[in-house]
């Protein structure tokens, strides 16, 4: 299964594909990891990435999208994948179609997690990553909301969109999420 994970910062993408992860065997592919690791490594790419990182701006997709495919090209990668934190934008999300075509290949599903602003600024005060500076923090949530969210229709009009409640525990946020799995499976097996 190819699933996307879309959620504003701090909606919990992280902690529920690393728990898809485990339960469906596939790899967990989030950009936002690659990019940090990129940078703590010093690579070109990550200094280059750095300073967007840091104003809490969307990085160029000349350095995104290349590190995207060649992921998605690694042979863990043939039985599915969980994207998260990618596609972020219109253009990307068509790159990813793109890509994923010339391997023969689609997206089965989108999940959204929708959390509402305030409790967003309250995980985050909670969490502290280095990029969670409040201002910096509040750029991303609008950077989510004006570029990332229309993304959501664009799934939608596919019918691959399910949309969740982001707001409870994490055991909580699972079973929804594996509910809407369940539900990709079964729509996959009447086509
Ligand atoms: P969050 O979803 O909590 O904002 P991520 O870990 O997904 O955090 O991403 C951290 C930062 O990495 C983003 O603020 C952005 O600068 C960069 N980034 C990650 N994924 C992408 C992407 N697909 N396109 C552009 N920039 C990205």
């Amino acid at each position: 299964m190819r699933l996307i994970l879309i959620g504003p910062p701090g909606a919990g993408k992280g902690t529920q594909c690393q728990r898809l992860a485990g339960m469906l065997q596939v790899p967990h592919l989030s950009t936002g990891e690659m990019l940090r690791v990129a940078v703590r490594e010093g690579t070109p790419a990550g200094r280059q990435a750095s300073t967007y990182m840091e104003q809490g701006q969307l990085v160029p997709d000349s350095i995104i999208v290349g590190m995207v495919n060649q992921r998605l090209q690694s042979p863990d990668c043939r039985e599915g994948c969980l994207l998260d934190g990618f596609p972020r934008t219109l253009s990307q999300a068509a790159t990813l179609d793109e890509l994923l075509e010339r391997q023969a290949m689609s997206v089965d599903g989108v999940i959204e997690l929708a959390v509402p602003r305030d409790e967003l600024v309250r995980r985050m005060l909670a969490r502290k990553r280095e990029d969670d500076d409040p201002e910096i923090f509040s750029r991303r949530i609008v950077s989510f909301e004006e570029q990332t969210a229309p993304l959501l229709d664009y799934y939608a009009r596919q019918g691959k969109l399910a949309s969740i409640d982001g707001l409870g525990s994490a055991d909580e946020i699972f079973a929804r999420v594996t509910l809407a799995i369940e539900r990709f499976r079964a729509r996959s097996r009447r086509r």
